[in-house]
């Protein structure tokens, strides 16, 4: 099949690849210029691991090509996705303008019949709006519109795009329910489901999915807080009612509070559709409210245990990006724990394997970043892990000791044994468990 894709950022790029390597033949097409040069180089402008094998071969092989030109982007494609920024607008909702500007655009240079695919998430009745631009200048029976919402996560982006969970689609027209069946059959051979429904139930599944996983990590976050007050381990208590198949053992780590691109926007934009609705929804605000409390937790532990201030002291930061695995940091925790202890008086030394220019371009030189993890720990009276990426679970706990000027370890995502650090003679704070000391 021919596709287009509009938008070519984590979503696009990687909707663009995967499905070049079912055989397709995509256009990915965006109107960053300097994107779209490098991306016609050869070179990603994402870190993703898996991405670069699958886009070496489609783009070798011509099946994947790039554009910054909709109309030449879209000349023949029979599926146009549009994996746009769908950022969060003055008032929390979703802002809707590049999907719908784009929308405008397709309307006035589409010639055949053509599916158009929301991919990016958008509230309830962002389909009709779509059809509705889109009918403005095109005949009816020259497009329909689906809506096709993305549950791939950053970091295994790849691997979830190629074997989805589930597959949703929404629309009611029977012919591009039969294309977009067509086009997502080979991803689904293990027997997973497509899920085909209506537009608003596809739209309202993206936001129940991503609103309810927030919802988890806010309460395994209030879970851990009260394991600290009552002296229970949290991860024991993790274990114990995870291994209850009704609740399930993912997605219930505590942590610094959940960020990225997606939870942050999506539940503020559920929120604010229940509020346009006239319906006042009480859980999700108070997700909200315990997730910017959650993401000043470290902060606030470190300050208090140097006295209430950081002048003249240095601490060492491992990990930037909101999760391992990815370079994004939007709406990363780090930002919020960096500010804080910046105001607090302290000097930062940062390492992120794959994050740092992203983050240089937030604080330049307010902070000072370092090649190699270890490097940070020199002279610092504190370490602060804020992303639990694999590289940094065994570190070689003599030469922390060797390197920080105190053995004090800060761990916003539990990633080591309180029983080694006590053993090991580290003071050691970490979340819902018992400070070593
Ligand atoms: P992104 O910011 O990484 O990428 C968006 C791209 O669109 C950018 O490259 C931008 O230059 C381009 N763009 C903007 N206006 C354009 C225009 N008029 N024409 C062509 N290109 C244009 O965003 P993303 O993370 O890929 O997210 C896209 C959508 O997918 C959002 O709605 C998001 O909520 C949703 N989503 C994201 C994820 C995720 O993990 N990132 C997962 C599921 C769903």
């Amino acid at each position: 099949m021919n596709i287009a894709v509009i938008g070519t950022g984590y979503v696009g790029l990687v909707t663009g690849t995967c499905f070049a390597e079912t055989g397709n033949h995509v256009t990915c097409v965006d109107i960053d210029e300097n994107k779209v040069n490098r991306l016609q180089n050869g070179e990603i402008p994402i870190y993703e691991p898996g991405l670069d094998t699958l886009f070496d071969r489609n783009t070798r092989q011509g099946r994947l090509t790039f554009t910054t030109n909709l109309a030449e982007g879209i000349k023949g494609a029979e599926i146009i996705f549009l994996a746009l920024p769908t950022p969060p607008g003055e008032d929390g909702s979703a802002d809707l303008s590049y999907v719908l500007g784009v929308a405008g655009d397709l309307s006035k240079i589409i010639t055949e019949y053509t599916v158009i695919v929301d991919k990016s998430t958008v509230p309830v009745g962002t389909a009709e709006k779509v059809h509705a631009l889109l009918a403005e200048n095109l005949s009816e029976s020259l497009f329909d519109v689906v809506s096709n919402p993305e549950f791939l996560r950053e970091g295994v982006a790849v691997e979830d795009f190629m074997k989805p969970d589930r597959v949703v689609i929404g629309t009611e027209s029977a012919r591009a329910r039969e294309v977009m069946g067509r086009l997502y059959e080979p991803f689904v051979r293990q027997g997973n489901p497509i899920y085909y429904m209506d537009e608003r139930s596809a739209e309202m599944t993206k936001y129940a999915a991503n609103s309810y996983l927030a919802t988890r990590i806010s309460f395994m976050n209030e879970i851990a807080n009260l394991c600290e007050r009552v002296g229970a381990n949290v991860d024991m208590v993790r274990l114990g009612m995870g291994s209850d198949t009704r609740i399930g053992k993912r997605f219930l780590f505590p942590g610094v509070g959940y960020g990225g691109s997606c939870f942050p926007k999506d539940v503020q934009a559920l929120a604010k559709t229940a509020t346009e609705y006239g319906y006042d929804f009480n859980i999700l605000n108070a997700v909200m409210g315990v997730n910017t409390k959650q993401k000043q937790i470290l902060s606030q532990k470190i300050i208090a245990h140097f006295g209430g201030s950081l002048n003249g002291k240095t601490i060492a930061i491992w990990g930037l990006a909101f999760k391992p695995n990815t370079d994004d940091i939007r709406e990363a925790p780090a930002l919020t724990i960096i500010e804080e202890l910046l105001e607090a008086g302290a000097d930062i030394k940062a390492f992120d394997p794959e994050a740092m220019d992203n983050v240089k371009a937030v604080f330049g030189s307010r902070i000072q970043f370092v090649e190699e993890q270890y490097e940070a720990l020199i002279g610092a009276d504190a370490l602060a892990v804020i992303t639990e990426w694999p590289v940094f679970r065994s570190p070689s706990y003599k030469v922390l000791k060797e390197l920080l000027s105190q053995p004090v370890i800060f761990d916003g995502r539990n990633i080591y044994d309180p029983k080694t650090m006590a053993a090991e003679g580290f003071y050691y704070d970490s979340i819902g468990r018992n400070t070593v000391q």
